[in-house]
Protein backbone atom coordinates (compact mmCIF):
# COMPACT_ATOMS: atom_id res chain seq x y z
CA UNK A 1 0.00 0.00 0.00
CA UNK A 2 1.39 3.33 -0.52
CA UNK A 3 1.56 6.04 1.53
CA UNK A 4 -1.15 8.42 0.01
CA UNK A 5 -3.53 5.02 0.32
CA UNK A 6 -2.76 4.15 3.65
CA UNK A 7 -5.58 5.29 6.11
CA UNK A 8 -4.70 8.36 7.87
CA UNK A 9 -2.86 7.71 11.49
CA UNK A 10 -4.94 8.42 14.34
CA UNK A 11 -2.85 10.62 16.60
CA UNK A 12 -3.71 11.16 20.69
CA UNK A 13 -5.10 14.56 21.31
CA UNK A 14 -2.02 16.71 22.12
CA UNK A 15 0.93 15.14 20.66
CA UNK A 16 0.42 15.75 16.90
CA UNK A 17 0.44 19.20 17.93
CA UNK A 18 3.95 18.75 19.35
CA UNK A 19 5.17 16.57 17.22
CA UNK A 20 5.31 18.08 13.85
CA UNK A 21 8.79 20.52 13.96
CA UNK A 22 11.81 20.97 11.88
CA UNK A 23 15.11 20.38 13.58
CA UNK A 24 18.64 21.99 12.18
CA UNK A 25 21.58 20.70 14.42
CA UNK A 26 24.16 22.86 14.56
CA UNK A 27 27.57 21.84 13.93
CA UNK A 28 29.53 22.83 16.57
CA UNK A 29 32.18 20.52 19.27
CA UNK A 30 32.00 20.90 22.64
CA UNK A 31 34.83 20.22 25.05
CA UNK A 32 33.54 20.28 28.81
CA UNK A 33 35.30 19.36 32.00
CA UNK A 34 37.70 21.18 34.78
CA UNK A 35 40.96 21.99 33.53
CA UNK A 36 39.70 21.48 30.19
CA UNK A 37 41.53 24.96 28.95
CA UNK A 38 44.71 22.83 28.79
CA UNK A 39 43.57 21.25 25.38
CA UNK A 40 43.01 24.65 24.10
CA UNK A 41 46.52 23.99 21.91
CA UNK A 42 45.07 21.08 20.60
CA UNK A 43 42.05 22.50 19.55
CA UNK A 44 43.69 25.49 17.64
CA UNK A 45 45.61 22.64 15.63
CA UNK A 46 42.63 20.54 15.21
CA UNK A 47 41.17 23.27 13.68
CA UNK A 48 44.63 24.51 11.77
CA UNK A 49 45.19 27.50 13.20
CA UNK A 50 49.08 28.39 13.78
CA UNK A 51 48.31 31.90 14.65
CA UNK A 52 45.97 33.33 17.14
CA UNK A 53 44.68 36.33 17.82
CA UNK A 54 43.59 36.13 21.90
CA UNK A 55 40.36 38.05 22.88
CA UNK A 56 39.51 39.36 26.42
CA UNK A 57 38.01 42.31 28.13
CA UNK A 58 40.34 44.30 29.82
CA UNK A 59 39.41 43.15 32.79
CA UNK A 60 40.27 39.72 32.09
CA UNK A 61 43.31 40.26 30.36
CA UNK A 62 45.64 38.17 32.83
CA UNK A 63 43.51 35.29 31.86
CA UNK A 64 44.13 35.66 28.62
CA UNK A 65 47.76 36.20 29.04
CA UNK A 66 47.76 32.88 30.90
CA UNK A 67 46.09 31.05 27.67
CA UNK A 68 48.54 32.94 25.13
CA UNK A 69 51.23 30.89 27.46
CA UNK A 70 49.23 28.03 27.42
CA UNK A 71 49.57 27.62 23.42
CA UNK A 72 52.84 29.47 23.43
CA UNK A 73 53.76 30.02 19.49
CA UNK A 74 50.24 29.86 18.48
CA UNK A 75 49.39 33.36 20.06
CA UNK A 76 50.10 35.64 17.27
CA UNK A 77 49.07 38.61 19.34
CA UNK A 78 47.10 39.67 22.96
CA UNK A 79 43.89 41.72 22.30
CA UNK A 80 42.50 42.79 25.72
CA UNK A 81 39.69 45.37 23.98
CA UNK A 82 36.43 43.66 24.04
CA UNK A 83 33.43 45.85 25.24
CA UNK A 84 30.04 45.79 26.30
CA UNK A 85 27.36 45.37 23.38
CA UNK A 86 30.26 44.38 20.50
CA UNK A 87 30.94 48.25 19.30
CA UNK A 88 32.27 48.04 15.71
CA UNK A 89 34.61 50.67 16.42
CA UNK A 90 36.32 48.28 18.61
CA UNK A 91 35.57 45.30 15.83
CA UNK A 92 37.39 47.68 13.46
CA UNK A 93 40.51 47.86 16.04
CA UNK A 94 40.69 44.39 16.26
CA UNK A 95 41.04 44.02 12.41
CA UNK A 96 43.75 46.34 12.33
CA UNK A 97 45.56 43.60 15.17
CA UNK A 98 44.48 40.51 13.21
CA UNK A 99 46.29 42.20 9.98
CA UNK A 100 49.15 42.95 11.86
CA UNK A 101 50.20 39.46 12.71
CA UNK A 102 48.38 37.83 9.71
CA UNK A 103 46.02 36.20 12.47
CA UNK A 104 44.18 32.76 10.99
CA UNK A 105 42.07 32.50 13.92
CA UNK A 106 40.74 33.49 17.18
CA UNK A 107 40.69 31.80 20.88
CA UNK A 108 37.66 34.38 22.69
CA UNK A 109 38.65 34.24 26.47
CA UNK A 110 35.47 35.80 28.86
CA UNK A 111 31.81 36.12 28.42
CA UNK A 112 29.25 37.54 25.98
CA UNK A 113 31.22 40.11 25.19
CA UNK A 114 34.23 38.90 24.34
CA UNK A 115 33.02 36.19 22.65
CA UNK A 116 31.17 38.95 20.43
CA UNK A 117 34.36 40.27 19.74
CA UNK A 118 35.67 37.19 18.27
CA UNK A 119 32.45 36.85 15.96
CA UNK A 120 32.45 40.17 15.13
CA UNK A 121 36.18 39.23 13.78
CA UNK A 122 34.49 35.92 12.13
CA UNK A 123 31.38 37.70 10.70
CA UNK A 124 34.07 40.11 8.43
CA UNK A 125 36.77 37.74 8.00
CA UNK A 126 35.50 33.91 8.65
CA UNK A 127 38.68 33.00 10.79
CA UNK A 128 37.93 30.07 12.47
CA UNK A 129 36.86 30.36 16.20
CA UNK A 130 37.64 28.16 19.36
CA UNK A 131 35.33 30.22 22.44
CA UNK A 132 36.24 29.56 26.20
CA UNK A 133 33.48 31.11 27.86
CA UNK A 134 33.79 32.49 31.33
CA UNK A 135 29.68 33.08 32.09
CA UNK A 136 26.59 31.18 31.50
CA UNK A 137 25.00 33.78 28.86
CA UNK A 138 25.56 31.02 25.99
CA UNK A 139 26.53 33.45 22.83
CA UNK A 140 28.77 30.75 22.13
CA UNK A 141 26.58 28.36 20.80
CA UNK A 142 24.63 30.66 18.74
CA UNK A 143 25.01 31.87 14.78
CA UNK A 144 23.39 35.51 16.58
CA UNK A 145 25.82 38.33 16.75
CA UNK A 146 24.56 41.95 17.80
CA UNK A 147 26.28 44.71 17.12
CA UNK A 148 26.38 48.61 18.03
CA UNK A 149 27.01 51.45 15.96
CA UNK A 150 26.53 55.20 17.11
CA UNK A 151 24.24 54.02 19.97
CA UNK A 152 22.18 51.59 17.84
CA UNK A 153 22.06 47.90 18.16
CA UNK A 154 21.24 45.39 15.66
CA UNK A 155 21.34 41.62 15.44
CA UNK A 156 21.66 39.44 12.55
CA UNK A 157 22.07 35.47 12.14
CA UNK A 158 25.02 34.02 10.51
CA UNK A 159 26.44 30.67 10.03
CA UNK A 160 29.90 32.42 9.54
CA UNK A 161 30.13 33.70 13.64
CA UNK A 162 29.32 30.13 15.07
CA UNK A 163 32.10 28.98 16.79
CA UNK A 164 33.58 25.90 15.52
CA UNK A 165 34.92 24.95 19.01
CA UNK A 166 33.79 25.25 22.44
CA UNK A 167 35.96 24.82 25.84
CA UNK A 168 33.61 24.53 28.86
CA UNK A 169 35.54 24.95 31.83
CA UNK A 170 33.94 25.66 35.17
CA UNK A 171 37.50 26.18 36.62
CA UNK A 172 36.85 29.66 34.70
CA UNK A 173 33.29 30.71 36.01
CA UNK A 174 34.16 30.15 39.89
CA UNK A 175 35.92 33.71 39.54
CA UNK A 176 33.12 35.02 38.63
CA UNK A 177 31.29 37.40 41.98
CA UNK A 178 28.03 35.86 42.77
CA UNK A 179 26.50 39.36 41.70
CA UNK A 180 27.55 38.49 37.72
CA UNK A 181 27.43 34.68 38.43
CA UNK A 182 23.53 34.88 39.51
CA UNK A 183 22.00 37.00 36.58
CA UNK A 184 24.43 35.28 34.53
CA UNK A 185 22.62 31.80 35.28
CA UNK A 186 19.48 33.77 35.27
CA UNK A 187 19.68 34.77 31.38
CA UNK A 188 20.58 31.27 30.62
CA UNK A 189 17.41 30.08 32.44
CA UNK A 190 15.63 33.18 30.41
CA UNK A 191 17.11 31.15 26.82
CA UNK A 192 15.35 28.08 28.17
CA UNK A 193 11.95 29.50 29.15
CA UNK A 194 11.36 31.12 25.85
CA UNK A 195 12.33 27.37 23.99
CA UNK A 196 9.81 25.96 25.63
CA UNK A 197 7.10 28.01 24.28
CA UNK A 198 8.83 28.96 21.21
CA UNK A 199 7.15 29.33 17.63
CA UNK A 200 9.57 26.62 16.10
CA UNK A 201 10.12 24.62 19.60
CA UNK A 202 11.31 20.85 19.32
CA UNK A 203 11.96 18.11 20.98
CA UNK A 204 15.32 18.14 21.36
CA UNK A 205 15.12 21.73 22.33
CA UNK A 206 12.64 21.22 24.55
CA UNK A 207 14.48 18.33 26.22
CA UNK A 208 17.63 20.37 26.34
CA UNK A 209 15.30 23.41 27.87
CA UNK A 210 14.13 21.47 30.66
CA UNK A 211 17.60 20.14 31.59
CA UNK A 212 18.95 23.38 31.72
CA UNK A 213 16.57 24.63 33.84
CA UNK A 214 16.98 21.83 36.20
CA UNK A 215 20.51 22.26 36.52
CA UNK A 216 20.72 25.85 37.23
CA UNK A 217 17.40 25.82 39.65
CA UNK A 218 19.85 23.53 41.61
CA UNK A 219 23.15 25.12 41.36
CA UNK A 220 22.05 28.94 41.70
CA UNK A 221 21.36 28.49 45.32
CA UNK A 222 24.73 27.01 45.88
CA UNK A 223 27.01 29.27 43.63
CA UNK A 224 24.85 31.94 45.49
CA UNK A 225 25.91 30.69 49.26
CA UNK A 226 29.70 29.63 47.74
CA UNK A 227 29.93 30.71 44.69
CA UNK A 228 33.88 29.07 44.48
CA UNK A 229 31.83 25.46 44.56
CA UNK A 230 33.33 23.23 41.46
CA UNK A 231 30.49 20.83 41.90
CA UNK A 232 27.72 24.01 41.12
CA UNK A 233 29.81 25.39 38.94
CA UNK A 234 30.22 22.64 36.61
CA UNK A 235 26.55 21.61 36.75
CA UNK A 236 25.83 25.17 35.72
CA UNK A 237 28.08 25.25 32.88
CA UNK A 238 26.24 22.38 31.77
CA UNK A 239 22.95 24.21 32.07
CA UNK A 240 24.48 27.01 30.36
CA UNK A 241 25.63 24.64 26.88
CA UNK A 242 22.25 23.54 26.75
CA UNK A 243 20.29 26.65 27.18
CA UNK A 244 22.83 28.89 24.91
CA UNK A 245 21.78 25.43 22.17
CA UNK A 246 18.51 26.64 22.95
CA UNK A 247 19.20 30.37 22.06
CA UNK A 248 20.82 29.13 18.71
CA UNK A 249 18.31 26.57 17.50
CA UNK A 250 14.68 27.95 18.18
CA UNK A 251 12.98 31.76 17.98
CA UNK A 252 12.57 33.96 21.54
CA UNK A 253 9.48 35.54 22.41
CA UNK A 254 8.24 38.26 24.54
CA UNK A 255 11.02 38.13 27.02
CA UNK A 256 14.20 38.72 24.52
CA UNK A 257 11.91 41.53 23.11
CA UNK A 258 11.17 43.70 26.38
CA UNK A 259 14.92 42.69 27.34
CA UNK A 260 16.36 44.06 24.37
CA UNK A 261 14.37 47.40 24.56
CA UNK A 262 15.03 47.68 28.36
CA UNK A 263 18.83 47.26 27.04
CA UNK A 264 19.18 49.40 24.34
CA UNK A 265 16.84 52.42 25.06
CA UNK A 266 17.16 52.38 28.40
CA UNK A 267 20.55 51.24 28.91
CA UNK A 268 19.84 48.41 31.85
CA UNK A 269 22.78 45.91 32.73
CA UNK A 270 21.86 43.14 30.29
CA UNK A 271 21.79 39.58 32.44
CA UNK A 272 20.42 41.66 35.49
CA UNK A 273 17.36 42.36 33.27
CA UNK A 274 16.92 38.87 32.23
CA UNK A 275 17.51 37.70 35.83
CA UNK A 276 14.78 40.20 36.77
CA UNK A 277 12.58 40.25 34.04
CA UNK A 278 11.87 36.35 33.49
CA UNK A 279 9.34 35.50 36.06
CA UNK A 280 7.48 38.55 34.86
CA UNK A 281 7.68 37.40 31.00
CA UNK A 282 6.74 33.73 32.04
CA UNK A 283 3.59 35.01 34.04
CA UNK A 284 2.79 36.83 30.95
CA UNK A 285 2.46 33.45 29.05
CA UNK A 286 1.30 31.40 31.86
CA UNK A 287 -2.28 30.53 30.47
CA UNK A 288 -1.52 30.29 26.69
CA UNK A 289 1.44 27.77 27.48
CA UNK A 290 0.79 25.79 29.57
CA UNK A 291 2.73 23.09 28.41
CA UNK A 292 5.89 24.26 29.12
CA UNK A 293 4.68 26.05 32.41
CA UNK A 294 3.91 22.35 33.30
CA UNK A 295 7.87 21.36 32.43
CA UNK A 296 9.63 23.95 33.50
CA UNK A 297 7.53 23.47 37.16
CA UNK A 298 8.47 20.39 36.77
CA UNK A 299 12.05 21.39 36.55
CA UNK A 300 11.82 23.78 39.42
CA UNK A 301 10.26 21.16 41.46
CA UNK A 302 7.74 23.95 42.03
CA UNK A 303 3.87 23.83 41.21
CA UNK A 304 3.56 27.20 39.51
CA UNK A 305 6.62 28.08 36.90
CA UNK A 306 6.44 31.96 37.01
CA UNK A 307 6.05 31.98 40.72
CA UNK A 308 9.25 29.52 41.05
CA UNK A 309 11.01 31.46 38.94
CA UNK A 310 10.35 34.86 41.10
CA UNK A 311 11.67 32.52 44.13
CA UNK A 312 15.31 31.79 42.37
CA UNK A 313 15.41 35.48 41.09
CA UNK A 314 14.57 36.61 44.88
CA UNK A 315 17.91 34.38 46.08
CA UNK A 316 20.02 35.76 43.00
CA UNK A 317 19.10 39.28 42.00
CA UNK A 318 20.94 42.29 42.95
CA UNK A 319 18.04 44.61 42.33
CA UNK A 320 14.70 42.97 42.17
CA UNK A 321 12.56 45.92 40.77
CA UNK A 322 12.41 47.84 37.99
CA UNK A 323 12.41 50.60 40.10
CA UNK A 324 15.50 49.46 41.97
CA UNK A 325 17.44 49.64 38.43
CA UNK A 326 16.41 53.06 38.04
CA UNK A 327 13.53 52.88 35.58
CA UNK A 328 10.72 55.60 36.18
CA UNK A 329 6.74 55.07 35.39
CA UNK A 330 7.28 57.63 32.51
CA UNK A 331 9.79 55.32 31.04
CA UNK A 332 7.55 52.12 31.49
CA UNK A 333 5.00 53.98 29.35
CA UNK A 334 7.80 54.21 26.52
CA UNK A 335 9.14 50.78 27.11
CA UNK A 336 5.21 49.23 26.20
CA UNK A 337 4.99 51.57 23.22
CA UNK A 338 8.13 49.90 21.87
CA UNK A 339 7.81 46.52 22.79
CA UNK A 340 4.64 46.18 21.12
CA UNK A 341 6.27 47.76 18.09
CA UNK A 342 7.08 45.14 14.80
CA UNK A 343 4.31 42.06 15.63
CA UNK A 344 6.80 39.20 16.87
CA UNK A 345 5.45 35.71 18.03
CA UNK A 346 4.32 34.85 21.20
CA UNK A 347 2.29 32.27 22.88
CA UNK A 348 -0.48 35.11 24.25
CA UNK A 349 -0.83 37.99 21.60
CA UNK A 350 1.20 41.02 22.55
CA UNK A 351 -1.16 44.22 23.55
CA UNK A 352 0.17 47.08 25.15
CA UNK A 353 -1.89 46.72 27.82
CA UNK A 354 -0.66 43.34 28.54
CA UNK A 355 3.02 44.41 28.44
CA UNK A 356 2.42 47.78 30.38
CA UNK A 357 0.76 45.66 33.38
CA UNK A 358 3.56 43.40 32.81
CA UNK A 359 6.49 46.05 33.46
CA UNK A 360 4.34 47.77 36.00
CA UNK A 361 4.47 44.33 38.34
CA UNK A 362 8.03 44.25 37.53
CA UNK A 363 8.33 47.82 38.60
CA UNK A 364 7.52 47.23 41.83
CA UNK A 365 8.85 43.59 42.53
CA UNK A 366 5.59 42.10 43.11
CA UNK A 367 5.29 38.15 42.99
CA UNK A 368 3.58 37.36 39.61
P1 LIG B 1 30.12 40.26 29.76
O1 LIG B 1 30.83 39.41 28.78
O2 LIG B 1 29.82 41.66 29.35
O3 LIG B 1 30.92 40.24 31.13
C1 LIG B 1 30.52 41.07 32.21
C2 LIG B 1 31.72 41.39 33.08
O4 LIG B 1 32.12 40.22 33.77
C3 LIG B 1 32.94 41.85 32.29
O5 LIG B 1 33.58 42.89 32.99
C4 LIG B 1 33.83 40.62 32.25
O6 LIG B 1 35.19 40.94 32.14
C5 LIG B 1 33.50 40.00 33.59
N1 LIG B 1 33.69 38.55 33.66
C6 LIG B 1 33.33 37.64 32.74
N2 LIG B 1 33.63 36.42 33.18
C7 LIG B 1 34.19 36.56 34.40
C8 LIG B 1 34.71 35.64 35.35
N3 LIG B 1 34.68 34.32 35.15
N4 LIG B 1 35.23 36.13 36.49
C9 LIG B 1 35.23 37.46 36.73
N5 LIG B 1 34.75 38.37 35.87
C10 LIG B 1 34.23 37.92 34.71
O7 LIG B 1 28.73 39.62 30.23
P2 LIG B 1 27.80 38.49 29.62
O8 LIG B 1 26.51 38.59 30.36
O9 LIG B 1 28.48 37.18 29.56
O10 LIG B 1 27.58 38.93 28.12
C11 LIG B 1 26.68 39.97 27.79
C12 LIG B 1 26.81 40.31 26.33
O11 LIG B 1 26.72 39.14 25.53
C13 LIG B 1 25.69 41.23 25.86
O12 LIG B 1 26.23 42.18 24.96
C14 LIG B 1 24.74 40.29 25.14
O13 LIG B 1 23.98 40.95 24.16
C15 LIG B 1 25.70 39.29 24.56
N6 LIG B 1 25.07 37.97 24.31
C16 LIG B 1 24.98 37.57 23.02
C17 LIG B 1 24.40 36.36 22.73
C18 LIG B 1 24.33 35.90 21.30
O14 LIG B 1 23.86 34.82 21.03
N7 LIG B 1 24.80 36.69 20.35
C19 LIG B 1 23.92 35.54 23.75
C20 LIG B 1 24.02 35.97 25.07
C21 LIG B 1 24.61 37.20 25.35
Amino acid sequence: MSVSESAPLQVAAGVEESMRFTYNGLPSRVIFGAGSRARVAEELDRLGIKCAIVISTPEQSALAGELARVIGSRAGIVYPGAAQHTPVAVTESALLAVQSVRADGCLAVGGGSTIGLAKAIALRTDLPQVAVPTTFAGSEMTPIIGQTEQGRKTTQRSMKVLPETVIYDPELTVTMPPAIAGPSGMNAVAHAVEALYAEDANPIMSMMAEEAIRAFGKALPVIMRDNRNIEAHTEALYGAWLAGACLGNVGMAIHHKICHTLGGTFNLPHADTHCLMIPYSAAYNREAAPRAMARIAGALGAADAPSALYDLMQQVAQKKSLAQMGMTKTDLDKAADLAVQNPYYNPRPITREGVRAMLQAAFEGLRP
